[in-house]
């Protein structure tokens, strides 16, 4: 049903971003992915991308703590493939450690990749999903944009942050056809959240066990991760026209987390 569209999802070289790019191209999207990773893995899922949806499918390198490289890459997009009509600002990074010790260049780019490049992207797409009269803005936010951990200041400050981003855009937009939402995952099974295992070992003095069990899934109810594609499906329910009165939520797909 995605045919025709084209669809920018940023930090989709992994985990949840990349579940997010498989399943708008089995929709026959147009996808550009995004992030970081090994020039040849990366080709090889672009190829896959471009196979399963039969339209086309780009890699663009920007580097979301850089404001321009990702208005350059919304006009690309724009002009290659005649529209932007989904994005998903969904890259993300996460640094684990006490306030105090918190180190101020962590911050910095905690606060420039998972906050301030979904207003930079939002910025420059907004004017092509308006002169199209359609448009679907997903920002991946966190549990962690509805409650805290300790320990990870940083991340939760930026996710708070983009879930009033999200309702702010939803009411600027709500007359165009955009819709903007925020989905909000638990614990998901990715590279990221098994990179802070060590540092929850380390500055919490726990095992790896102890973490998974008692750190991670302890505020997860279910007691098991959520997927990447229980997301992504997520994503394309929103994508859907009878999805269009959904605006300005903050969508919670966490196992119970917040319930609690
Ligand atoms: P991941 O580490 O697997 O993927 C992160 C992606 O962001 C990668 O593609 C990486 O290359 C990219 N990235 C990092 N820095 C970048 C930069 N400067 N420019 C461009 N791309 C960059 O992580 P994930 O778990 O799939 O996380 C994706 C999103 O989901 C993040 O916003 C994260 O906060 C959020 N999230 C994850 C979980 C979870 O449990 N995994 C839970 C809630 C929210």
């Amino acid at each position: 049903f995605l045919k025709g569209k084209t669809a920018i999802v940023t930090g989709s070289t992994s985990g949840i971003g990349l579940a997010y790019a498989k399943a708008f191209a089995a929709e026959g999207a147009t996808v550009v992915i995004n992030g970081f990773g090994d020039e040849a893995a990366i080709e090889q899922e672009r190829a896959a991308l471009a196979q399963a949806s039969g339209a086309e499918a780009r890699y663009d390198a920007a580097d979301m703590t850089k404001p321009e490289q990702i208005a350059a890459m919304v006009d690309k997009a724009a002009a290659e493939f005649g529209s932007v009509d989904i994005v998903v600002n969904n890259a993300g990074i996460q640094h684990v450690a006490k306030i105090e010790e918190f180190p101020v260049d962590k911050w910095d780019a905690i606060l420039a990749i998972n906050l301030s490049s979904a207003f930079h992207m939002i910025r420059a797409a907004v004017p092509h999903m308006k002169k199209a009269g359609w448009g679907r803005i997903i920002n991946t936010a966190s549990a962690h944009s509805l409650v805290a951990s300790p320990n990870k200041s940083a991340y939760v400050t930026a996710k708070h942050g983009l879930a009033g981003l999200t309702k702010t855009v939803a009411l600027e937009v709500a007359t165009c056809g955009i819709t903007a939402n925020c989905i909000s995952p638990g614990y998901v099974w990715t590279p990221l959240v098994e990179k802070q295992i060590p540092d929850t070992m380390a500055s919490r003095g726990l095992t790896r066990e102890q973490v998974m069990n008692d750190v991670l899934l302890a505020a997860q109810p279910t007691k098991e991760f959520v997927t990447a594609e229980q997301v992504a499906s997520l994503a394309l329910y929103l994508c859907r026209d009878e999805a269009k009165a959904i605006t300005g939520a903050n969508l919670s797909i966490d196992g119970g987390w917040t319930a609690a």
